[in-house]
């Protein structure tokens, strides 16, 4: 419990332990009489001062007494604290009570803790309360960042990207769909506009379906990154949108964690598919059992537009994936009996004949010079190209379903459009065993904190330098070392990677690894056992078979088993063809390369190529738009409400890079506009502007910033724009102006 007495502004301050320290803001308290002022209030701040940072939240009830200028408090609240590199990190003493707001700001990126519980905040009331309200004027909401997003898109013309990030479980994907919902519920409501919008909500459920799975970390876990671009036309309504998806975790469909399940549509498809779906299927293999739940086919066919065929087809496609699982193969796997009833299952379902799907699962033909040789697969063999082909028709199955989402949704006419952008993808991830999942995850964090550090904080800076404006700069990380280890495209390890897929003869992950500590054994940012031995490092954290990359958010070790297998992705060309040879209109488009006709001997683009040129598309469409972010934090790991884990949280705010963001919106200015509409818009203020102003826009903006005596301070002229330290002198403006 703390208590405090605060000055004028502060009702309650504490300082935790040195490092941290909360505060609340008196505003928001209730006024009784004209004495006293009684009130609660919660707040939050970020606070600095001696070296120290910190970012707190708590909750106060106190008196105020006018006349004697001083008041009381007691509060109660939670805040952590850090300082400088050496000054040593750790939380302020946690109360027993839970933060009680959970949003903030710093500058105009949002800070969300999810209260993983219902919350009244999400009312149509609270859209109309931050509905065209100004950013600073209303509390830290989602809704604002959202609203403040829309108007710039729908007013100022300028397209839009909002990226939300955080770790599995800190409620990205309930963010996203906040924001959706959001500028659902604020544009114009016609009954076309009603339809894009029922379409562009309701591809959610589906794609959550099918891409979405239980985890230890999260019920409803994203296993797939998503980037949803809404259209809009002139007015501001929406027109349509594209989605693209980014590395779905097709592992999944063949292992889980202990835990853990498989995607959501499976269970999903057991309770309420049709008995003649399901006949005879008894998917236990895969550790699937019931669950409960509404499907998503109902709402694709009723709202996207899917026909009921098309929905069929789905989840014909679903169940054999499922029914493939229970394919048991032995030494001596001939199709009888057990198993060949299930391969007849299979067949069935897809239009093949159980004699080819059997062959395909049990030998493999190999071309060499004009010679075909057919072997027997061993056992794990047959069991690898069994997995694979669950997990390629899935994923197939995934983008298929992405692209029918997209053509429901894609904008027909070919007016000039606005994009807004809603970024969901997976944080950075640092577990106990880290493959190559992780591996390109954290790339595309790494881009990300890239982006972000390109946008914010470089352009920031910059502004200023090319302004003429007195800046100190602020130190930060340039993380492109480390994007650029990862990247490039000679040196660089997923370059490496490719090269060894690719190599003939003997590749194995060994080899892969002795390259990478040949080429990288001087790099400040890559590290391996034999890296440390050259060096004499003593490091028994670093196991063999691993490497280590020091990234922008910490140290991560990957172990390279399995690298080569995820990044070559292969699928035995006999199980392509015989997809491909199967009546079932949909899973025979899946599998292009199965035709006969069209047999290519070039390999496919790697798994990681594919993403570094997905994730190089994904950027430039962020840099072509003006970023808003909304920084998702988990409050604890056990997904309950009223917990806070200060260390949790604490780690959290360093892998966000939330510091440097601290740091440059304190040493910066908050608002900026070209002279021109500045003036336009303001000049109203001042007899000498108004109504009309003939001289330079610079000289006339400074004659009425003159004759409103602002602080010196407040303000700065650069060459083509005004400069406002703090969103109160703004709003001091626009209160003015509407007077
Ligand atoms: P992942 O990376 O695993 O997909 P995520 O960041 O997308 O995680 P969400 O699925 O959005 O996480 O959130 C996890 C759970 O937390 C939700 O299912 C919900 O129960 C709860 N939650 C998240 N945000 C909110 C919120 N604003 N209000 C109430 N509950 C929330
Ligand atoms: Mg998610």
């Amino acid at each position: 419990m703390g208590s405090g007495i605060g000055s004028r502004r502060t009702l309650g301050s504490r300082v935790g332990k040195g490092y941290g320290a909360w505060s609340v803001n008196r505003e928001g308290c209730r006024v009784e009489g004209d004495k006293w002022v009684l009130g609660s209030g919660m707040g939050r701040r970020i606070w600095e001062a001696g070296g120290l940072q910190g970012l707190g939240w708590g909750a106060v009830y106190g008196v105020w007494d006018e006349d004697r200028d001083r008041g009381w408090g007691w509060g109660w609240g939670w805040g952590w604290g850090w300082g400088a590199p050496g000054a040593g990190l750790g939380p302020a003493s946690p109360s027993s009570l839970l933060p009680a707001v959970l949003q903030t700001y710093i500058g105009n990126v949002v800070i969300s803790v999810n209260p993983y519980q219902a919350l009244p905040i999400y009312t149509p009331e609270k859209v109309e309360e931050y509905h065209n309200c100004s950013f600073f004027a209303v509390k830290p909401h989602i809704y604002a960042i959202a609203d403040d997003a829309y108007r710039s898109l729908r007013d100022r013309d300028r397209d839009q990207c909002i990226l939300i990030t955080g770790e599995s479980g800190a409620g990205k994907t309930e963010a996203s769909k906040l924001v959706m919902s959001y500028v659902a519920a604020v544009s114009s409501k016609g009954e076309e506009v009603n339809k894009v919008k029922e379409q562009l909500l309701q591809s959610n459920p589906v794609l959550e379906a099918f891409g979405n799975a239980k985890t230890v970390r999260n019920d409803n876990s994203s296993r797939f990154g998503k980037y949803m671009d809404i259209e809009f036309d002139f007015k501001g309504d929406p027109l349509g949108g594209v989605i693209s998806n980014y590395l779905l975790e097709k592992s999944r469909i063949v292992r889980q964690v202990k835990g853990e399940r498989n995607f959501h549509i499976f269970y999903q498809l057991l309770a309420g598919a049709s008995p003649q779906l399901l006949r005879r299927s008894r998917p236990t293999v895969w550790g699937i059992w019931r669950w409960n739940r509404s499907w998503g086919g109902i709402m694709a066919e009723v709202i996207i537009g899917f026909s009921p065929a098309e929905v069929t087809e789905l989840l014909q496609v679903t169940a054999v994936v499922l029914k493939l699982g229970n394919v048991q193969l032995s030494s001596s796997f001939q199709a009888s009996g057990m198993e060949a009833c299930k391969l007849r299952e299979i067949c069935e379902l897809i239009g093949l004949d159980p004699s080819t799907l059997e062959k395909a699962l049990c030998t493999r033909t190999v071309k060499a010079r004009d010679e075909t040789v057919l072997t027997t697969l061993t056992v794990p063999q047959g069991y690898y190209g069994r997995d694979a082909l669950a997990k390629n028709i899935y994923s197939r199955l995934f983008d298929w379903l992405v692209n029918r989402i997209n053509a429901s949704i894609q904008v027909k006419s070919d007016e000039r459009r606005k994009a807004m952008g809603v970024l969901d993808i997976y944080g950075f991830e640092i577990f106990q065993d880290n493959g190559f999942e992780q591996f390109i995850i954290n790339y595309c964090n790494e881009k990300l904190q890239q982006i972000f550090i390109l946008m914010t904080l470089k352009e920031e800076q910059e502004e200023y330098v090319r302004e003429g404006i007195q800046w100190t700069p602020v130190e930060f990380f340039d993380n492109s070392i480390i994007c650029n280890l990862i990247e490039n495209s000679t040196s660089g390890i997923l370059a490496m990677l490719d090269e060894e897929c690719l190599r003939p003869g003997v590749v194995n992950e060994d080899t892969f690894l002795t390259k990478l500590n040949q080429l990288l054994a001087n790099h400040k940012h890559y590290e391996s056992k034999e890296t440390q031995n050259a060096r004499r490092i003593t490091d028994s954290s670093l196991p063999e078979r691993c490497f280590r990359i020091h990234h922008y958010a910490g140290k991560v070790t990957y172990n390279v088993t399995g690298f080569i297998e995820k990044n070559n992705d292969l699928l035995f060309r006999d199980l392509s063809q015989a997809m491909w040879a199967a009546r079932h209109a949909l899973l025979r488009s899946l599998f292009p390369e199965g035709d006969p006709q069209k047999v290519s001997l070039k390999l496919p683009p790697t798994a990681g190529f594919q993403f570094k040129s997905s994730v190089a598309m994904l950027m430039k469409n962020l840099y072509s738009k003006n970023p808003n972010y909304i920084r998702c934090i988990k409050p604890n790991d056990t997904k309950s409400a009223m917990a806070f884990a200060p260390e949790l949280v604490l780690a959290q705010a360093r892998y966000l890079g939330l510091m440097e963001n601290v740091r440059v919106r304190r040493a910066g200015y908050a608002f900026r506009q070209l002279y021109g509409p500045f003036l336009q818009r303001y000049k109203m203020l001042s007899r000498r502007t108004w109504p009309r102003w003939d001289g330079e826009d610079r000289e006339g903006a400074e004659v009425l910033m003159a004759g409103l005596a602002f602080p010196a301070e407040e303000l700065a002229f650069g060459h083509t724009k005004i400069f406002i330290r703090s969103p109160r002198t703004l709003f001091d403006l626009e209160r003015q102006r509407q007077e």
